[in-house]
């Protein structure tokens, strides 16, 4: 059987039916004749094509979005001008469209009350102000304007650190390099040291 590349691999493992006319393009002998003819009788979705970028993680692959004259997402591709992902993307990026256009997808801000054994709908403007209203009240009461920390003799010397330790934050991989970079400002502005971004490269 003919050895396959990591780079190779690489190239054909992203998208689904781009892939199997990928894999045989890219000589691994494997016969696409029926998934090539599959590709070729699906139909292809106009509209106005908008240059974007994979929201799921942080390699940060290009894609397009296809939107109809009401501005409604009518279809989600690899968009082949990327030079990091020349038209590919992996499983997940491949499945954008379902992120987007899902009709079990949660649009409404869910709220379980301490002890509470149900959950409430609230506006997203209520959720807003209760987080900030329980980051200044933790930030307030466990704010630490000095701290002692040990010289290079390990003697304790009173230092100004100006931090909490009682908030963290956790992000997801959905969060991008801007937003990353302004997040990350309001934390540390805050005094927050534990940030956690998920970013998987
Ligand atoms: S999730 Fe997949 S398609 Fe999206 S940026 Fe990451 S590697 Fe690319």
């Amino acid at each position: 059987m003919k050895k396959v590349t990591r780079r190779q691999f690489l190239k054909v493992s992203a998208g689904t039916i781009g892939t199997a006319v990928a894999l045989e393009a890219a000589g691994l002998g494997l016969d696409m004749a029926g998934a090539q003819e599959r590709s070729l009788s699906m139909p292809i979705k106009k509209g106005k094509q908008v240059p974007s970028v994979c929201p799921f993680c942080s390699v940060g692959c290009g894609q397009i979005v296809m939107v109809d004259d009401s501005g409604k997402i009518i279809d989600i591709q690899g968009n082949p001008d990327s030079p990091l992902s020349e038209g590919t993307l992996c499983p997940k990026g491949a499945a954008t469209y379902q992120l987007v256009m899902n009709e079990h997808r949660w649009t409404k801000v869910k709220y379980r009350a301490p002890g509470s054994d149900h959950w409430e709908e609230k506006t997203l403007e209520w959720a807003m102000n209760r987080v900030a209203e329980l980051v200044k009240k933790t930030r307030d009461a466990n704010f630490n304007e000095f701290e002692d920390v040990p010289d290079s003799k390990g003697k304790p010397v009173k230092k100004r650190v100006m931090n909490t330790y009682s908030i963290a934050s956790l992000g997801g991989a959905t969060i991008d390099n801007e937003w990353n970079y302004t997040h990350q400002k309001l934390m540390h502005g805050l005094g927050i040291i534990y940030v956690e971004n998920q970013a998987r490269i």
